[in-house]
């Protein structure tokens, strides 16, 4: 305790990380369990990391009963006032702040409402009014996505000139470049009060896009990983942004995820029959007999077994393995996946499971105790995005011991190493056109060592010694910090 004091005394940055959602309260993907994770691994580095987010329906009585009023404002938006509530609660020595107002966040869901724009909007302003009830004027605040990339913006148009926010600097992360927040140009003046003059930093193309102007107006944008960062300067990546990324390059940064390696640890889990640690992995085995069992597939000792744990959509990689199914499933192998997604996605595994009924298992279903059996259970993991920005599939896969299959793009490329049989070296089998036949050498491969018992012993062990912890990226975002 007095080592965190000391610590904090050293480096006393205040930061404000403004979010959409956060583990342990309310998570749709990524960004929430980076948000669950990254601030109390600031704190530990002697940050005063704080959260703030909106206090949605959704956020259990559980969750609630620890909340404390702590005080309300009004918040302006063009010629709207809103209410806006502040609740404040902690969670592993973490203080998070909750963003009361029933009209926008008592609803179902997080995202996908007709008036997002205002929704968020209002948020991203509610988080700059807030301090006058918080107290807490941060040293940086840290964004994330398109929900919260109006900060940014609205900090320089509405509140430089206010004592407590002269010095603030800006951080952006961009978790998933697909979603921008665009909209009609009306918005800028009717929603968000913006002057016109500032039309050129708000506008893309013909629309009002919110994560653009994030961009413009952060000190500094961060991508989930190195890789993604270099990524979004092409097109087929950036979904139209790659000019404005490009021009702005030189405030462009990528820091990698972490894992929450408390959470996924297969010496812990109680997901699995049989825990494991890197000496212990031959005990593996019995979990993939027991899941087996579970999904009433024949098993047997050298068959191996390829899993995926995934949204069913396009970004992850789905139509390169369409195409080659019956090729791959002409193996010897298993093939189980868990996911929702596409329909059309869903229907092909459904007609995989019909025809290979001893080889297939498709559970279409989000179940997180079974996710974790796949991951104690399977030899190998297949995740060949067409893009990932950072990915935690392959990442809980490794620490598993279930060695990935991954194409060589964003996250995936800068947490697998490829497997190199004559060295020993590496965590996994790559590939990097996005192509059908490319990925199916990549399972070929994977097979090859899955056979050779050594060589497959090897590239499992180098996978669980790996460090995905997120005490490396901390630092990361640490020094990004220092630097503004
Ligand atoms: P994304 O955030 O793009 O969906 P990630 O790989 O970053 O992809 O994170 C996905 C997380 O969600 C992983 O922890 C994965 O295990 C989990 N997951 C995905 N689909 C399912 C499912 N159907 N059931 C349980 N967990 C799932």
């Amino acid at each position: 305790m007095a080592k965190t004091q000391n610590k904090a005394q050293k480096c006393g940055k205040k930061i404000l990380f403004a979010t959409s959602e956060a583990m342990p309260f309310i998570r749709t993907g990524g960004l929430g369990d980076v948000a669950g994770a990254l601030p109390k691994s600031l704190n530990g580095l002697g940050y005063d990391c704080r959260v703030i987010m909106p206090l949605y329906g959704g956020i259990s009585g559980e969750f609630r009963q620890t909340m404390e009023f702590i005080g309300s404002t009004y918040v302006r938006l063009a010629w709207r006032n809103q209410y806006c509530g502040v609740f404040r609660s902690s969670y592993n020595g973490v203080t998070y702040y909750f963003i009361d107002n029933e009209y926008y966040f008592k609803r179902g869901g997080l995202y996908g409402h007709f008036d997002d724009g205002e929704r968020f909007a209002f948020f991203s302003k509610a988080v700059l009014e807030s301090a006058q009830i918080t107290g807490f004027y941060p040293d940086v605040i840290h964004s994330n996505d398109w929900q919260t990339a109006l900060i940014p913006v609205f900090l320089d148009v509405f509140y430089r000139g206010m004592d407590g926010y002269r010095d603030s600097r800006t951080v952006l992360t961009i978790h998933n470049i697909e979603f921008q927040g665009q909209y009609d140009p009306f918005v800028i003046g009717d929603i968000l009060g913006i002057p016109s003059d500032w039309n050129p930093i708000m506008m893309w193309g013909e629309a009002a896009n919110y994560l653009k102007g994030g961009i413009e107006r952060a000190n500094v944008v961060t991508t989930v990983s190195e890789t993604y960062a270099e990524e979004l300067g092409n097109p087929f990546y950036s979904y139209g942004l790659g000019e404005i990324i490009s021009q702005r390059r030189y405030k462009v940064k990528g820091v990698v995820n972490g894992i929450d390696t408390e959470l996924y640890n297969p010496e812990t889990d109680e997901n699995l029959k049989t825990r494991y640690n890197v000496k212990t992995v031959a005990g593996k085995e019995e979990n993939k007999k027991e899941l087996c069992e579970l999904l009433d597939l024949p098993y047997a000792e050298n068959r191996a077994m390829i899993g995926i744990v995934s949204r069913l959509t396009e970004q992850k990689g789905l139509d390169l393995i369409a195409p080659v199914l019956d090729e791959m499933l002409a193996a010897d192998i298993q093939l189980v996946v868990l996911g929702t997604g596409d329909w059309k996605y869903e229907t092909l595994l459904r007609n995989a499971e019909n025809n290979y009924h001893n080889k297939v298992r498709a559970i279409i279903n989000f179940n997180s105790g079974l996710a974790q059996k796949i991951y104690g259970g399977a030899d190998l993991f297949l995740m060949p995005s067409k893009y990932e920005p950072c990915g935690l599939g392959q990442m809980i896969a490794m620490r598993y011991g279930t060695v990935p299959i991954v194409r060589e793009t964003g996250g995936l490329k800068d947490t697998v190493e490829p497997f190199n049989p004559q060295t020993g070296k590496g965590t996994g089998f790559t590939f990097k056109t996005y192509h059908p036949y490319d990925m199916l050498d990549a399972v070929w491969r994977a097979l090859g060592i899955y056979f050779d018992k050594g060589l497959y012993k090897k590239v499992q062990s180098n996978c669980m010694k790996s460090d995905f912890s997120w005490t490396a990226s901390a630092k990361k975002y640490a020094d990004i910090y220092n630097s503004l």
